[in-house]
């Protein structure tokens, strides 16, 4: 006789967005000791290893800044230690977040002038070129993986034509960071910025800035202010395998963790694991006859956009695949809020969660009454992974 079960299992809560993300339990065993001083041979080593495995991950030389902030944070310490008031830049907008580096090289009193593509589409090395050819700019931001959209950018390119016309590059790779290879000195990546809640798997609260050689030229003639975002004190007490500030000690502990996992698992199984991820994901929605925001070429290997069948709104998409399964994805933001739904597969995430996501939603739109037959995302997916 079955034993009636009167609770209703909660099944884990299960977060396909794009940050905050999966924490693997290493590290939130990591973040879950108690705190230690910030001024302690233990945490030096902490700092110290942190600051070796960043730039082994980023394959570079150039200075690293973990800063207690969000990613925004982060960018605003790019912009207030490189740009004046009165500067020129070029702004590379296809998205929310290409749009942000405008308003933050904005409030810093740049002239800022906006190079943007539609929604969905990647920016185009040529156009910057053009763009770099007829104007004399003092930077150019980018946004490597712009998750409003799911598009990827080609960073590589990007920052050639940057460095052809020796026009600093400062770049937001929050979304790619840790999930794709992305060898800063080699591309020629002035400033890089990323953050702890996307495929470094931590909660949210550390900004991360490389700075390398070019940015600190920059940083000299730099006249705009900062006090607690100042990068020079941050290498200063870098050197020394400390922090000019209370850092936050628990985050930077699991920082440690997180990137021994990614040491264990290799920047190139990782970038394939991404790879793969993207492929099965893109896969098995059109198997369900679900249509993409964005094409193949350009489409992110960490977040995927997805139209709403007709009839059927991304508001009770979500709203069904949480009730029911748990399963957190966003909505679109600004305009493409309610125009397209977003599957985050950054970091800690697996084959088996692209599978169970792809299950989820089929029975969710199935019940919403879309017509699809049940079984063909699933057979799509199963096939691409078989296959590998
Ligand atoms: C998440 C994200 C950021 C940082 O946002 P915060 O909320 O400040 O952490 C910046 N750029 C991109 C592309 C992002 O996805």
């Amino acid at each position: 006789m079955p034993i009636p079960i009167s609770i209703p299992i909660q099944a884990r809560e299960f977060l396909m967005i794009p940050g905050p993300t999966p924490v693997p339990d290493a590290v939130l065993e990591a973040i879950a000791r108690h705190p230690i001083g910030h001024r302690s041979a233990e945490f030096s080593k902490v700092v110290e290893d942190v600051t070796a495995n960043l730039k082994w991950l980023g394959q570079t030389e150039s200075d690293v800044a973990v800063l207690t902030a969000s990613g925004t944070g982060g960018m605003e310490a790019a912009i207030s230690n490189t740009v004046s008031p009165g500067d020129k830049v070029l702004s590379l907008v296809c998205g929310v977040f290409g749009e942000r580096w405008a308003k933050i090289a904005e409030a810093f009193g740049a002239q800022v002038e906006r190079l943007k593509v539609a929604p969905g589409t990647a920016i185009g090395a040529d156009s910057l070129e053009e763009k770099l050819q007829s104007g004399s700019y003092a930077a150019v931001t980018i946004t490597h993986n712009e998750t409003s959209t799911g598009v990827i950018n080609d960073l590589q390119k990007l920052v050639a034509v940057c460095k052809k016309h020796n026009v600093l590059s400062i770049v937001d790779a929050v979304t790619s960071f840790g999930a794709v290879p992305l060898p800063i000195d080699e591309w020629g990546v002035d400033v890089l910025v990323t953050g702890s809640q996307k495929a470094l798997m931590l909660p949210p609260g550390l900004g991360i800035i490389f700075f390398g050689e070019r940015a600190w030229a920059a940083k000299a003639n730099c006249k705009s202010h900062s006090f607690y975002f100042d990068l020079a004190k941050y290498r200063k007490s870098t050197k020394e395998n400390s922090t000019p500030f209370t850092p936050n000690v628990s985050l930077f502990c699991g920082l440690q963790a997180s990137l021994k996992m990614i040491k264990d698992e290799g920047a190139e199984s990782i970038a394939a694991r991404h790879h793969r991820l993207r492929k099965t994901l893109r896969a098995g929605l059109e198997a369900m006859g679900l249509q993409l925001f964005v094409d193949e070429s350009c489409a992110s290997p960490t977040i995927t956009a997805i139209k709403p069948p007709e009839g059927i709104t991304v508001d009770a998409i979500r709203k069904s695949l949480k009730g029911q399964y748990r399963i957190t994805v966003a909505d679109g933001q600004e305009e493409l809020k309610g125009q397209i739904f977003r599957i985050g597969h950054m970091g800690y995430v697996s084959d088996r969660d692209i599978l169970m996501t792809l299950a989820c939603l089929e029975a969710t739109l199935t019940q919403l009454g879309y017509h699809t037959e049940p079984g063909k995302a699933m057979q799509a997916a199963a096939q691409l992974l078989a296959a590998r």
